[in-house]
């Protein structure tokens, strides 16, 4: 059993998915060798931190060839726009306001606060995104965020009233010295706030495709709340957040005399509740996941049987491990329709499946797609209106598997 990364007790293992490819790792050919790592799943009970077993080196998933640009989705421009919004507000009258965002990928959030005329700072390691975000008028240190750098930071631009960050905690293996940063950056009356994947939401829906390669964290209030303990700091407020398929913001402020929203107390009734304090409520979880993977692949060999074409619909990281667990390959999925122009003509990572340009699929007419963008369900239903006109349908599979 390995140690939790968090605290150094003994986790216990919740899921095992076996071997599977970098979530991100599209391939140019179907053939050649191709790199695979055991995806294991597991629990602290003693700081209640869900995590994986092991990790793949960073520069195997985040290089020059890395996919993931923010900006693209519409639904995402809209909610940074709404965050940037309340640090705008936040940072009125306040003459000395430094608002510092740990990824900031493009700037999809940060160009608002840097339109807007307010002190900021935007940490990106990777730098052809760092480029795009400078672009964006957004100033941008290219460095990994831990305490070394965030004293460097304080040294450079001051202390922070914001430090801030968006589906970032979660990919970050030393959180340890993130928060250690975060003690060393922060003003004494700032706050830390961060949004990630809820596990609350990934147990509910057994969403287990936001398992892979890059999250190496699956926070929960119950975690969070330990995490900021033990760097002094204190969780004061959650709040949900309607996007990547349920998300929670986390607050986070410093002194332990700070006063906590009652939403923190419901969160964490519900948490236990779901049984996120403990392995046995975790039991259900897999066996969920089981269920649908089990009842996904007879519904798509079904329709084969039926002699039924299907397509499937956003080559997204997470589909890498529906694809790749449910063993759903080529010989069921004809393409993958894609807008990320990195993606396109490429195979995914393990079960090889091509993927095609979204007009292939607009020109098309298959009468089944497997929907794998899930998470943006809503916008692309909206978008695919004339496709559902002419008899086409969308099969989906969380929390059950369904047609539509
Ligand atoms: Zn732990």
């Amino acid at each position: 059993m390995a140690d939790c990364r968090i605290c150094k007790s003994k986790t216990v293992r919740v899921m095992d998915f076996g071997k599977m490819p970098i979530a991100n790792g599209f391939l140019e050919k179907p053939t050649g060798s191709e790199f695979f790592f055991d995806l294991v799943f597991v629990f602290c009970p003693t700081c209640f931190m869900a995590q994986l077993e092991n990790t793949v080196k960073p520069e195997m998933m985040f290089n020059e060839h890395y996919h993931f640009i923010s900006s693209t989705s519409k639904a995402m421009q809209e909610h940074f726009r709404k965050t940037a919004e309340a640090i705008i507000e936040s940072a009125s009258g306040k003459n000395d306001f430094l608002a510092v965002e740990l990824g900031c990928n493009d700037g999809i959030m940060l160009r608002h606060v840097a339109a807007a005329g307010i002190k900021h700072v935007g940490i990106e390691p990777s730098s052809n995104v760092a480029q795009l975000a400078r672009r964006n008028g957004v100033t941008v240190e290219e460095c990994f965020f831990n305490r070394q750098t965030a004293l460097e930071i304080a040294q450079k631009y001051g202390k922070a009233d914001v430090i801030c960050g968006a589906n970032v905690m979660c990919h970050i293996e030393d959180i340890n010295s993130v928060f250690e940063g975060v003690d060393a950056l922060l003003k004494d009356d700032g706050a830390l706030f961060f949004e990630d994947p809820y596990l609350g939401d990934i147990v509910r829906k057994s969403s287990f495709d936001q398992i892979y390669d890059e999250h190496v964290y699956y926070y929960s209030g119950l975690s969070v709340a330990e995490l900021a303990k033990r760097h002094g700091l204190k969780l004061v407020d959650m709040q949900a957040q309607n996007v990547h398929g349920g998300s929670m913001r986390y607050y986070i402020e410093k002194g332990a005399a700070r006063a906590v929203n009652t939403r923190v107390e419901k969160y964490l009734s519900e948490e236990k509740a779901l049984g996120l304090d403990r392995i046995e409520g975790y039991a259900r979880f897999k066996e969920s996941v089981d269920r649908i993977c089990q009842d996904l692949k007879s519904t798509l060999m079904r329709l084969k049987a039926e002699g039924k074409r299907i397509a499937g619909y956003g080559a997204t990281s997470k589909s890498t491990t529906v694809l790749n667990y449910a063993q759903i390959g080529p010989e069921i999925l004809d393409y993958i329709s894609d807008i990320t122009p990195t993606k396109i003509d490429k195979f995914t990572p393990g079960m090889h499946i091509p993927v095609k340009a979204y007009g292939n699929f607009l020109n098309d007419n298959v009468p089944y797609t497997l929907l794998l963008a899930w998470n943006h369900k809503e916008e692309i239903l909206k978008k695919e209106d004339a496709y559902r006109k002419n008899g086409g349908k969308f099969i989906t599979y969380f929390p059950k598997v369904s047609i539509e």
